[in-house]
């Protein structure tokens, strides 16, 4: 199975896995009861916390912890896309600061859709060609590496 991921509803950035060249950062996990699940260092796989995100998907719509009964909740049609499919509750991904959050305070923040997927799954994001250094913003147009300075111009042949 390949790498997936999504984008924080509070800042929309993607997460990266901790393969990615990406730094990983702190991830909370809600579910609609002010639950939450705190992931530090995302391996790609949709577990946040040691808790899989379809299971909990299954669970919020009244069904055991059962992941194939989250992703045929999530994905009832696949031509769909799968995000937000109307009356399913999806857990939520928010990258919050310590401190933040009381249950209450995740109830309030809570937004049945759901986060948007990540078009990088989390780990395909742009590279330099002659570095291999991973660029720092996907959202971003880098003109040239910030690592090595190479604009994409081919190199001399030697
Ligand atoms: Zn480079």
């Amino acid at each position: 199975m390949g790498f997936f991921s999504w984008k924080t509803q509070d800042e929309g950035k993607t997460i990266p896995n901790q393969f990615s060249g990406l730094a990983t950062y702190k991830v909370y996990m809600i579910d609609n009861k002010g639950n939450v699940w705190i992931e530090e260092n995302y391996e790609g796989y949709g577990k946040f916390g040691g808790k899989d995100y379809y299971e909990l998907l299954s669970e919020m719509n009244g069904d055991g912890p059962d992941r194939s009964r989250g992703i045929e909740l999530a994905f009832p049609n696949f031509s769909s896309g799968g995000d937000h499919t109307e009356g399913v509750l999806y857990p939520n991904l928010f990258r919050w600061k310590e401190g933040n959050g009381t249950a209450e305070d995740w109830i309030k923040a809570y937004d049945p859709k759901g986060p948007e997927s990540c078009e990088f799954q989390g780990y395909f994001y742009e590279q330099c060609e002659r570095c291999g250094e991973t660029y720092p913003d996907p959202q971003e147009y880098y003109s040239e590496c910030p690592e090595c300075g190479y604009d994409g111009t081919l190199d001399e042949e030697e």
